[in-house]
């Protein structure tokens, strides 16, 4: 390809809306342009490294026993009805209506229509295992999207899907899922690590994620460098034993329930230091309004809602705290709320109220609280479950260590959904006794754009992108240096035709520009290897060598160029 045909401008200025590097440099380097909030075109260079990834994907995919099909972008509203999952999905997912007044979904993801596919040629246990994937644009619309192709609205998704005949066979599907997950991401030159997930709007008893390590990340994850035990923050549990040292064993007996006059103490630390006692032994009263009702959520005082795990057990689709009118209203007293006679109102409790006696809590009575509450003696729960946050430093759940926390940008998710789908659509098998079951389904997805911006986020520097050879849009980049030297030209034209001749991917740079300039786009543009040739070096019968991961430059002879690149490249990819 010659540069000075190449559709896409390269462009020294940082466009002030980008705020991630993957952002900044992409649209730098003239290989995504953005069209409305969320939605991008790739350019031909961005568009060729996509479709390097994609074939990575497939090869792996394929390898695994995966079949590629196709599923229409369009899908019947009725199937989302079907599964129920329309719900979980709320606003996230677009929807047109036909010309008939007929609604059909924009797919986010396509369970629903595979099951449906499956309800129709799969009959018996011998139709499986079946693993089918397709590589196709998913639409989602994200309240905020971000960071360029980090958080989109249109994206291509590669989702496979797997039938199985039981749990037993879904775990051996998705154990291989993972394995060639792992191997996606080493060839696409870019370290992940699987972490524990909720399984979000798309259901399911299971998930896993892959995430890249970068500060520019969305995601939070915990993990514990004692045991291995990892997980994102919104799925993360902890240890919520009280440390000995924190309250004496013998504050444990249960004492008399208590009134005290706490004026003008209404936070949690104003409490706990009002009375001498560490938060751990007291309980916070924290509001939410969860589709349009109040709930009051009770958590020990050294902990923090966490809201994901709030909306998993509450099966709401919307969740906002509550503002001090509303609380105010249903006669709660705020910053004395209590559990203690609450009446009419939906109270949830994190499990950290069991473990631990004698809190202090809200009297309900401006500038009073109780001493010495205990549930379940002074107050009742309508559900009990673990819905605190978990973060640095707080004890592993497997082994009491200290957790650590980073943050990271996912680029995969897989998940065991079970039969949920499978028994709405009906998307059964008879089985060895001629006994119908229904499939045990698992499902995989990768975002072909999020990957592409998280190798850009881990493998840049102040100059530009460092593309990995395997995914790098050209494999070498040809500066001609002095475009009015004839012989240069030429001999520049004669390398580039035997290079490409070769089946060698190079960007010719034959504009009429200065070589400060030309190299600026070269390492904007991230190309692993560039040849530069001018008088000096023609003069020699040679031609510069640079790798943009190295300093040094080395002379390559002339003669028969395109065997001596093709062995570095070799090299390089065996790496
Ligand atoms: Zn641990």
């Amino acid at each position: 390809m010659r540069f000075s045909k190449l559709f896409g401008k390269t462009s020294r200025e940082a466009p002030a809306e980008a705020e991630s590097a993957s952002h900044q440099l992409l649209l730098r380097a003239g290989m995504i342009a953005q069209i409305a909030a969320g939605i991008y075109s790739y350019l031909p260079s961005g568009w060729r490294v996509l479709r390097k990834i994609e074939n990575i994907i497939r090869e792996e995919m394929d390898k695994a026993g995966g079949q590629e099909l196709m599923l229409p972008v369009l899908q019947p509203f009725e199937l989302w009805q079907q599964s129920g999952r329309y719900v979980s999905f709320g606003q996230t997912m677009f929807t047109v209506t036909d010309r008939k007044e007929h609604k059909l979904a924009l797919g986010p993801t396509h369970e629903e229509v595979i099951a449906d596919l499956a309800h129709r040629y799969v009959q018996s246990y011998r139709d499986l295992p079946l693993l089918v994937y397709q590589i196709q644009t998913k639409f989602r619309d994200e309240p905020r999207p971000r960071g360029g192709l980090l958080r989109v609205r249109e994206f291509i998704m590669k989702d496979l899907y797997s039938f199985d005949v039981d749990e037993a066979a879904l775990d051996e599907n998705y154990r291989k899922m993972s394995q060639a997950y792992q191997n996606i991401y080493a060839r696409c030159g870019l370290p992940t690590s699987i972490v524990e997930a909720d399984s979000g709007a798309i259901g399911g008893k299971e998930s896993h994620e892959f995430m890249v390590i970068a500060e520019t990340g969305e995601d939070e994850m915990v993990f514990c460098p004692h045991c291995g035990y990892s997980a994102n923050v919104e799925k993360a549990q902890i240890s919520k034993a009280i440390k000995k040292d924190v309250i004496a064993s013998e504050a444990k007996q249960p004492l008399p329930l208590e009134e005290i006059a706490t004026p003008e103490q209404k936070t949690i630390e104003e409490v706990a230091d009002f009375l001498g006692v560490p938060p751990e032994q007291t309980l916070k009263a924290v509001f939410y309004i969860a589709d349009g009702k109040l709930i009051f959520v009770v958590i020990r005082g050294d902990l923090e809602v966490n809201e994901t795990k709030l909306r998993n057990t509450l099966k709401c689709t919307e969740l906002r705290l509550a503002t001090e009118d509303e609380v105010q209203q249903t006669g709660i007293v705020v910053g004395f709320a209590s559990p203690i006679g609450i009446k009419g109102t939906k109270v949830i409790a994190d499990d950290s109220i069991t473990m631990g006696s004698n809190f202090i809590t809200g009297a309900n009575r401006q500038g009073y609280h109780f001493k010495n509450a205990n549930y379940p003696r002074d107050f009742q729960v309508d559900i009990t479950a673990d819905i605190a946050l978990a973060h640095h430093g707080d004890s592993c759940p497997k082994c009491d260590s200290n957790l650590s926390s980073t943050r990271g940008i996912e680029v995969g998710h897989i998940f065991k959904l079970g039969t949920f789908i499978s028994e709405k659509l009906g998307a059964s098998f008879l089985d060895q006794d001629g006994v119908s079951r229904p499939a045990v389904m698992g499902c995989y997805g990768i975002g072909l754009g999020r990957l592409l911006a998280a190798i850009v986020e881990q493998s840049h520097d102040d100059k530009g992108i460092i593309w990995p050879l395997s995914v790098a849009p050209y494999q070498v980049y040809l500066c001609l240096l002095h475009l009015d030297s004839p012989e240069v030209a030429s001999a520049a034209e004669k390398v580039y035709q035997e290079l490409e001749d070769a089946g060698i991917e190079v960007l010719f740079d034959d504009r009429d520009e200065s070589p400060g300039v030309k190299f600026n786009d070269a390492d904007l543009l991230g190309i692993p290897l560039r040849l530069t040739l001018s008088p000096r070096t023609l003069q020699n019968q040679s031609i510069e060598a640079k790798w943009r991961t190295e300093k040094e430059t080395q002379l390559l002879p002339l003669e028969n160029v395109s065997a001596k690149v093709n062995k570095l490249l070799r090299e390089k990819l065996a790496r």
